[in-house]
């Protein structure tokens, strides 16, 4: 991934752990300790395997007094962490994806004990119509037909299935849009995703949209060529366009797995549910089942009979009935739960969707999970989370800039820049993608994520947002709801006439050389109500302030029946005889401009600022 949060200073290490640890095995100090914003004690000792007690004492030598249950900010936590020996890394909702899985996959590499193989999970995605939904309810109704004849599918967000004894989970939501947007919320959901081309159609647009979706996650891709029962399918085509856009399946020499199915015969479904165990094995999926549960909210919603349910997939851990969890932003004891055919379930491991009842609200998709010990650890972090939120929601943080490419480069947060390209031609994307190619150094490149000639629209802001990117747009229009999410989410959307002129801009920001761009503060508005003319050169107009404040070291436009008389500095600011710095809302002051004069009664007089856009 590209972006990294800010590695905290390792502290002096201890000579050697003291001897309690070592009863408890702690963690090994060369791992990466990734904490979250705000933890309690008693989380971050079952994190750092050391008895609570050591932090509680840690925390009193820095005057806290505390219990098990303290909440403690990322600042504090890592403070007792270096005291301990261990590096810490804050972990943004984005990087609990990456961290989640690559500490899975070293605990498996290293033979941890505790972590175990767990199910894969499944997304399916491609073009409309290439047949992703059909293809999920025929693996679905493998099942059925397999011993759960009759059963009635519960809908719930995922589904497994069995293969010779090795569960895989699939998720019920087709698509690369759902996809990307969990991601862009750090939820980090699926381990394999399965491209449906259709046979009789072949690639398009959104099958490379899906692709590059999946590749910008790092997700391997199994080719699912569809409607192979039809008879103007043609395999060797779809294998020759796949080849094309870089998909090289085994005979062409790749490691692309593909595999020729029917939804509609059922043909080819066991061969594909093999490709996948394989695929599966070689990722080394695992997760320790021993610990709280986590993971993430697939669906929810308010059924009328039943209240707030919630489909979750269990990532890490295992789940209980009694446990106690934090949904979002609401907590509840998981009283009962049930799986994906409706039955009552005890226990649900890693990779099991399962479904929650009498939730105390709905939480959100891609919302994350996680059990807690108890009711008053589960209140702070219901708090925390709203505060995040809060904090999130007050100053939308500009995930990254073109402006702030290069601050981020030279701290070393960041090493590609991540780009989606959208273009008025696919002519168009050729010189442009290789012109950004080139630009790259030893110590940063441009990472072109995605390319295609078409509008911008949601799905490219999404893809942008999850990878911290920015979408470059080529003679191309912004559709209006992909321009709301770029606000929501924080992306940055550039649009060009000229290519040098987009190369270019690139090229400066690599190299720290772009100018901030400058946005514009509106700081109030002040109407005329008389206006003295001093001598032939100068006027003074008489105004009173009715929107936030006249101040003096602005620029003022002078707006008369909705056109812009004048656009310049304030040359002077009075309040009756004084000079004023500012004049709020309801007062009356007296105005100059530097040079226009020609005030009348009924102007409004609008001052504002410049300011550069923050390097985020
Ligand atoms: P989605 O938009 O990708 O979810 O596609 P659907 O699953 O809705 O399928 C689109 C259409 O293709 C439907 O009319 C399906 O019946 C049809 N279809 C899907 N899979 C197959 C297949 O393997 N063979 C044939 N002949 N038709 C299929």
């Amino acid at each position: 991934m590209a972006y990294r949060p800010p590695v905290r200073r390792r502290g002096p290490r201890p000579s050697g752990p003291p001897r309690q640890l070592l009863q408890l095995q702690p963690l090994s100090t060369e791992e990466l300790v990734t904490l979250p914003r705000a933890t309690t004690v008693h989380d971050l000792a079952d994190t750092l395997r050391v008895p609570p007690v050591e932090l509680i004492k840690g925390l009193l030598r820095r005057g806290i007094m505390a219990n098990i249950n303290q909440v403690i900010d990322f600042d504090t936590a890592a403070s007792l962490c270096d005291d301990l020996g261990y590096e810490t890394i804050l972990q943004t909702a984005q990087e609990k994806e990456v961290s989640v899985l690559s500490g899975a996959r070293r605990a498996l590499k290293e033979g941890a004990k505790g972590f175990a193989q767990r199910p894969p999970v499944v997304t399916i995605m491609g073009h409309v119509d290439h047949g992703k939904t059909s293809l999920l309810d025929a693996i679905r109704e493998t099942k059925v037909t397999e011993g759960e004849a009759g059963g009635i599918t519960q809908h719930i967000g995922a589904y497994q299935v069995e293969v010779d004894g090795h569960p895989i989970t699939f998720v019920d939501t087709p698509g690369h849009q759902a996809f990307t947007a969990m991601r862009a919320r750090g939820a980090h959901v699926t381990d394999i995703a399965i491209i449906v081309v259709a046979a009789d159609d072949g690639v398009m647009p959104q099958t490379i949209e899906a692709i590059n979706h999946a590749r910008a996650a790092r997700v391997p891709l199994i080719i699912a060529i569809n409607k192979i029962d039809r008879p103007e399918a043609n395999v060797d085509k779809v294998k020759a366009q796949l080849a094309d856009q870089n998909v090289l399946i085994e005979e062409y020499g790749g490691d692309v797995v593909a595999a020729q199915v029917s939804a509609r015969t059922r043909q080819g479904l066991p061969e594909l549910l093999e490709q996948i165990l394989l695929v599966a094995e070689l990722e080394e999926l695992a997760a320790d089942p021993n610990r709280r549960a986590e993971g993430v909210v697939l669906e929810a919603h308010l059924d009328p009979q039943r209240g707030a349910m919630a489909s979750i997939l269990v990532q890490a851990g295992t789940l209980h009935i009694g446990d106690l969890v934090v949904l979002g932003e609401t907590s509840a004891r998981v009283r009962a739960m049930y799986d994906d055919l409706n039955k009552p379930i005890k226990i649900a491991g890693p990779s099991t969707p399962v479904n929650l009842l009498g939730l105390g609200a709905v939480p959100e998709p891609g919302d994350l999970f996680q059990v807690v010990a108890d009711e008053k650890t589960a209140r702070t972090m219901v708090e925390s989370r709203e505060r995040e939120r809060q904090m999130q929601e007050a100053a939308p943080v500009n995930v990254l800039s073109l402006a702030s490419m290069f601050e981020a480069v030279k701290s070393g947060v960041a090493k590609d820049l991540n780009v989606v390209l959208k273009t008025d031609v696919q002519g168009s994307i050729d010189p442009i993608r290789s012109s950004l190619q080139k630009l790259g150094d030893d110590h940063m490149h441009v990472n072109v994520l995605h390319a295609a000639a078409g509008t911008v629209t949601e799905s490219d802001v999404m893809l942008a947002a999850a990878s911290k990117g920015i979408v470059l747009g080529f003679n191309t229009r912004v559709e209006p709801g992909a321009r709301r999410s770029a606000d929501t989410a924080g992306v940055e959307i550039r649009t060009y006439e000229i290519i040098y002129n987009l190369v270019d801009e690139v090229e400066k920001a690599l190299k720290g050389m772009l100018e901030p761009e400058t946005i514009e503060i509106i700081e109030g508005k002040a109407e005329v109500r008389r206006v003295f003319t001093v001598g032939r050169r100068s006027a003074i107009a008489g105004s009173q302030v009715i929107e936030g404040k006249a101040m003096r070291n602005a620029m003022a436009r002078v707006l008369r029946g909705g056109k812009v008389l004048a656009d310049e500095r304030v040359g002077g600011l009075k309040r009756f005889k004084d000079d004023a710095r500012e004049v709020a809302t309801g007062l009356e002051c007296g105005i100059t401009l530097d040079s226009f004069i020609d005030f009348e009664e009924g102007d409004i007089i609008e001052f504002y600022r410049k300011e550069k856009q923050a390097v985020s």
